[in-house]
């Protein structure tokens, strides 16, 4: 076979089952937003030029560009795009990281790292978080690595690490720190690692539009970094990385902030309400500052009430994988579809 050795070896990337669109189901197991992008990304597909679709759209994502760097008061060349955060993930790998390599990150975390560390032939070594699954930033600093890959908050546990904690990284770590706050926004404010770019030229702080402004479809991230590191990336990336509609959707949507603020707080008051209620049913449930749930199960077998759960057409999380495998992912819906994964969940149990 041609297949390199390492391609054959490695476990797939496994996704979030993804069914097709269907009315009744309610999809809880993709950290997918439950609201609509922003209503004037509709506008503009009313009122799109189609003919515009002719033309190649700008290859450094200019216009977007320029409008997160007004938002966040950060020079454009401090940021990039990408055709979501996982091709700047996978262009990190390209640009910094050699065969034989090592980087570190938390377990559990988002599995992405590994499989494009594997694709790449790059070391990825797992530090187990504590019990209550916080990371212990200590634990990180290895002279022997090359890259730290930390989502925050963290994906799978949606526990939050103290700017403290990964500015001490930075002050005891030469190697890449790579910051992932694809959940940053469902956080508690001043927890972004954004303000210390300016200080730490191995500091990476990636972002997205999928989560919070419900953009998955559009494939839309971004990073900040200092210009030496957005140029290696800029070098490495495909020539049209980003495509003409979604450089102008993500560019509406990031504008429209009074509508992001309002669908932030809807999940978060929707977090709180389902935490609340899956406690009162026996449910252990970690506390999160992103827009999902870990709970474990007192009652009853977490696999069980998933496979429940996808009968009666609501999909959430389950990784057969260690110390979630006793536990179930749900992400943040609305309060509606909140209401009716808890009464499906009362019906599981008053027949087990
Ligand atoms: C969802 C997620 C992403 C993926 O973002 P895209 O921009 O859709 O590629 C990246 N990192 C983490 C931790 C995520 O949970």
């Amino acid at each position: 076979m041609l297949i390199k050795k390492n391609i054959q070896n490695m476990e797939p990337y496994i996704s979030g089952y993804q069914p097709l669109p269907e009315k009744d189901i309610i999809k809880l197991n993709s950290n997918e937003n439950p609201y609509p992008p922003s209503p004037q990304v509709r506008k503009f597909f009313a009122e799109m030029d189609y003919s515009m679709l002719r033309y190649y759209p700008n290859s450094s994502s200019q216009g977007l560009r320029d409008s997160i760097s007004s938002l966040y008061g950060i020079p454009m060349e401090n940021i990039l795009c990408g055709n979501g955060s996982d091709e700047i993930i996978s262009l990190i790998f390209k640009v910094f990281l050699n065969i034989g390599d090592k980087i570190v990150t938390p377990y559990p975390t988002y599995t992405l790292y590994k499989t494009v560390a594997d694709i790449n032939q790059v070391l990825c070594q797992y530090i187990q978080t504590g019990n209550d699954f916080r990371i212990n930033i200590q634990e990180f600093i290895d002279e022997s690595s090359n890259a730290i890959f930390i989502a925050n908050p963290n994906a799978q546990t949606g526990s939050l690490l103290p700017l403290e904690d990964i500015e001490y990284l930075l002050q005891n770590y030469r190697g890449l720190v790579v910051i992932d706050e694809a959940y940053i926004d469902f956080a508690k404010e001043n927890s972004t690692a954004l303000p210390l770019i300016q200080k730490y030229p191995n500091l990476i702080v990636i972002r997205t539009f999928s989560k919070a402004y419900s953009l998955c479809g559009a494939r839309v991230g971004y990073c900040f970094a200092d210009s030496k590191i957005i140029n290696g990336l800029d070098k490495c990336k495909e020539s049209y990385n980003v495509n003409y509609i979604s450089q102008e959707i993500a560019k509406i949507a990031l504008e429209d902030q009074t509508y992001l603020e309002n669908t932030i707080s809807e999940v978060i008051r929707a977090r709180t309400y389902l935490r609340d209620q899956l406690k009162l049913m026996e449910f252990e449930v970690l506390p999160s500052q992103a827009n999902f749930l870990l709970c474990r199960p007192l009652r009853g077998d977490a696999k069980e009430i998933y496979e429940y759960l996808v009968r009666q057409k609501i999909y959430v999380r389950y990784f057969d994988s260690e110390r979630l495998n006793d536990k179930l992912r749900i992400s943040i819906g609305t309060i509606t579809q909140c209401d009716t994964l808890l009464h499906h969940l009362r019906t599981f149990y008053s027949i087990n």
